[in-house]
């Protein structure tokens, strides 16, 4: 698609925009019709691999957003009054067709992120697969009943949906983190307004033509564009919005937790990361290498629980760092489209330039760049940056201590792995961390003291449509995916029955 829009004489023109199938109307989605921003703004959706516009989509504000609510509470008591079993049968034919649609979608997903092809296409395919699984567990939202003090009473336990829930999602996985967030809120009962990040609203559109062609009754989700901080104003603001599920950096994770002190809006945070990587001296370290560089470089780093802070047994430092420069120099860097290519570019000018100070502040400070670090000399356009190896780093640079969210890898060493598990643990994130080792005793007197939400143990994707995304400290609060996620969209209700017969009647 970069070449097609390369050599298309109108692809700087907003107008090209209509040569692309974008997998939808490429509009706002408001109570079953696709629309335009009430006070007809736009914004215009940047290929980051060409810096070519490829879509020109409303950019609306507080007004769209309240409409959607309003949507989103008229369709409410329809779609919770339907039982599990027919939400569910919504979902799964949602899940089929995301499958069926996967390359279709995942071209656009490429389009607006640049991530290669493959890895756009499996996303809609996990996407598919969380409308499949919260089809099923949408009828598991058991209650209880709790043994009663008096002879006379009944204590039942319910869990009934929250109500409209506002998701508000990041751009590094523009199908998963919307499909994730939804499929749950949907699969217990709720309705939703969707605002996806602004950098990449085509492939949101795309999932709420999915689920309307699946034939989700109008209102139930709700997808909206437009101004960040008006839109999740307006979401905490409305009295019939009960909960934010918000993908995100920390930073506006702690903005929306002060503005729902003052509303009580509940709040699902899945935040930044900073992973550690405990590579004890006991394994085969080339192997490890060569699969750190994928998991480390996969989406250009920009992936939440991206592998960042790679402690190495000293022993094997020096053949862990030979190993991956030859591995991160074979990475080929490029479109998306090119089914060669392993890095694409970052999401957008700005986010590349913070990752390119985050380089130069360190090689200020003494560290140096073994492979990488500069802009690819043959991509005149587009926000690319090699994959980057930093030596010499020290843990206080920021290109170690914050969330980089960029390609580049930092390692240093150890000597005890209760050290390495103190020095791991010194950090305000708290989402994910790995070990690898052959020993098992080490492996779980490693996991049970990293104080991290998801563990990996010899393996680099500790996240699973039917297991808990567990975030915890700087990383939030709350959980998507699994029951926990289901549940997260409940609310408990407590129905106490008195004045029963006791003893015969
Ligand atoms: P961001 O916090 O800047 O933006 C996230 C979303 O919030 C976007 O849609 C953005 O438009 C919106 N937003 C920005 N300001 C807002 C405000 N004041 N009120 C309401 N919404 C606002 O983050 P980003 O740069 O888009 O994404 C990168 C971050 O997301 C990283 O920190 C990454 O680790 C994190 N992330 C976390 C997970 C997870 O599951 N834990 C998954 C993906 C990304």
């Amino acid at each position: 698609m970069n070449e097609q829009a390369r050599s298309d004489p109108a692809h700087s023109d907003p107008g090209a925009a209509a040569s692309y199938d974008l997998g939808s109307p490429a509009r706002q989605l408001i109570d079953g019709v696709w629309c335009d921003a009430y006070a007809g703004g736009h914004g215009d959706v940047v290929d980051p691999a060409t810096e070519d516009i490829v879509a020109r989509v409303p950019f609306g504000g507080a007004t769209d957003v309240n409409r959607a609510i309003a949507a989103a509470a008229h369709a409410l008591p329809g779609w919770r009054a339907q039982t599990a079993y027919e939400r569910g049968a919504v979902l799964q034919r949602a899940a089929g067709l995301l499958r069926e649609r996967a390359e279709k979608l995942g071209r656009v997903t490429v389009l607006e992120s640049g991530k290669p092809l493959g890895d756009a296409t499996r996303e809609w395919l996990v996407a598919a697969d969380f409308f499949e699984w919260y089809a099923e567990e949408g009828k598991r939202a058991y209650g209880h009943t709790i043994p009663s003090r008096s002879p006379s009473r009944r204590v039942l336990v319910l869990h009934e949906p929250i109500g409209v829930v506002g998701v508000i999602t990041a751009w590094n996985f523009p199908a998963y983190n919307p499909a994730r967030a939804v499929a749950a809120a949907l699969g217990a009962g709720c309705t939703v307004v969707l605002r996806p990040a602004e950098l990449t609203p085509l492939s949101a559109m795309a999932l709420g033509c999915a689920l309307q062609d699946a034939g989700l009754p109008k209102g139930v989700l709700n997808v909206v564009n437009g101004a960040p901080a008006e839109m999740g104003q307006a979401m905490l603001d409305h009295p019939a919005l009960r909960k934010i599920s918000f993908t995100g950096s920390t930073a506006v994770g702690k903005l929306l937790m002060d503005g729902a002190s003052r509303t009580l809006t509940r709040l699902s945070l899945e935040l930044g990361g900073n992973a550690p990587v405990l590579i004890l001296p006991d394994v085969d370290i080339a192997a490890v290498a060569k699969a750190a560089v994928a998991a480390r470089f996969r989406n250009a780093g920009q992936v939440c629980v991206s592998p960042q802070r790679f402690f190495v047994a000293r022993g094997q430092l020096a053949r862990f760092e030979e190993a991956v420069i030859e591995g991160v120099r074979k990475l080929k860097v490029g479109s998306g489209f090119d089914p060669e290519v392993r890095v694409g570019p970052l999401a957008s000018g700005r986010h590349r330039e913070r990752v390119e100070g985050l380089v130069q502040q360190a090689t200020r400070s003494g560290a140096s760049v073994r492979t990488g670090g500069r802009r690819p000399a043959e991509s005149a356009r587009g926000f690319f940056l090699e994959p980057t190896v930093l030596g010499g780093v020290q843990e206080d640079m920021a290109v170690f201590a914050d969330e980089v969210f960029g390609p580049v890898l930092c390692m240093t060493a150890f000597d005890q792995l209760d050290d390495a598990i103190v020095r791991a643990n010194r950090t305000p994130y708290g989402l994910a961390a790995y070990v690898f080792t052959n020993d098992l005793a080490a492996a779980m007197y490693a996991y049970e003291r990293l104080d991290f939400g998801m563990i990996g143990v010899n393996e680099w994707t500790p996240q699973a449509v039917e297991a808990p995304f567990a975030g915890r400290k700087g990383s939030g609060s709350g959980h998507e995916g699994g029951r926990e996620g289901l549940f997260d969209n409940l609310e408990t209700k407590l129905v106490s029955i008195g004045g029963l017969t006791v003893g015969a009647r």
